[in-house]
């Protein structure tokens, strides 16, 4: 075990990319606080299972990150809930909506600027005083590859991730001196729910054959030719968490099949 205590809230973390990130840093010691807009039952569930998979500790808080109170009390309510302030901060909770900039509906690109961008911005803001008194934090910031490189039909998406892109660089420039690192992941496809809309309408191309819809989904962007798993994703955020990392700050690490290389 490594890390016993410290303290990892990661955003988002009932499903998908996140909860493979508080499983990873639960296996790794962390006492990890998962988060989503959830009832309190099912998020403490979730908390529970993992807990009882990994043998650690779990919280769970509950925040709608479309509201801006409840985004900009989430870093103190965690800090309640858990008794001292997050080491560890991982803003990964995300939205998805495409269309053709004509059609995009308003309430899509407010929902997915205030839970993709704005949320970031707020626990970071709230993270960074406790995490330069302790001389120690990570934030690790879920980007995409959408926050390098642009696609059809995601202008709401590229906008909130290539926001996200930029403000973490500054955050990290602003912390730079007091053992806080801040960085980016950016995932190319990844295996969750997320994704499945996607999927779903390449699979009707193919008379509803979900395989070659997910074929021609990675062929399309993703040289590897496979989606990545969310404990791969996970792994990477591990390490940016690592003593290891400390003189790592300022980057976007695309987990991508090589996507951007291109
Ligand atoms: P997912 O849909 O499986 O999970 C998203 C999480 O965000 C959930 O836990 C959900 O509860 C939370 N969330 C959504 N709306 C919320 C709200 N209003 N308030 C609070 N929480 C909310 O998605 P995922 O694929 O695991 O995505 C995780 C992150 O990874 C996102 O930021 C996404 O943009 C990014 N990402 C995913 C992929 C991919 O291919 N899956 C690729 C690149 C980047």
């Amino acid at each position: 075990m490594q890390n016993q205590s410290k303290l990892a809230l990661i955003t988002g973390s009932t499903q998908g990319i996140g909860l493979a990130i508080a499983n990873r840093l639960s296996l790794n010691g962390y006492t990890v606080i998962l988060h989503s807009f959830e009832a309190k039952d099912i998020g403490n569930r979730i908390a529970a299972e993992l807990s009882s998979s990994t043998g650690g500790i779990a919280y769970y808080v509950q925040a709608d990150l479309t509201n801006v109170s409840q985004a900009e009390q989430l870093y103190a309510q965690a800090t309640t809930i858990a008794g001292v302030t997050p080491d560890v901060l991982v803003n990964n909770a995300g939205t998805q909506f495409t269309s053709p900039i004509e059609s995009f509906p308003t309430e899509r690109w407010d929902a997915i600027i205030a839970i993709n961008l704005a949320s970031v911005f707020y626990t970071m803001r709230a993270a960074v005083p406790a995490m330069r008194e302790k001389k120690w934090g990570r934030i690790v910031n879920i980007a995409s590859v959408h926050g390098l490189v642009a696609s059809v039909n995601k202008t709401a998406y590229l906008a909130s991730k290539h926001g996200v892109v930029g403000m973490s660089k500054g955050v990290a420039l602003e912390t730079a001196t007091d053992g806080i690192t801040v960085n980016c992941i950016c995932p190319g496809w990844v295996e969750t729910p997320l994704i499945q809309p996607q999927i779903d309408a390449r699979a009707a191309q193919f008379g509803g054959d979900l395989d070659a819809g997910v074929r021609d989904l990675v062929r399309e962007k993703q040289p590897n030719q496979r989606l990545s798993k969310t404990d791969e994703i996970a792994q990477a955020v591990a390490f940016l968490c690592s003593e290891g990392a400390q003189g790592i700050t300022g980057i976007s690490l695309p987990v991508d099949g090589g996507w951007t290389a291109q």
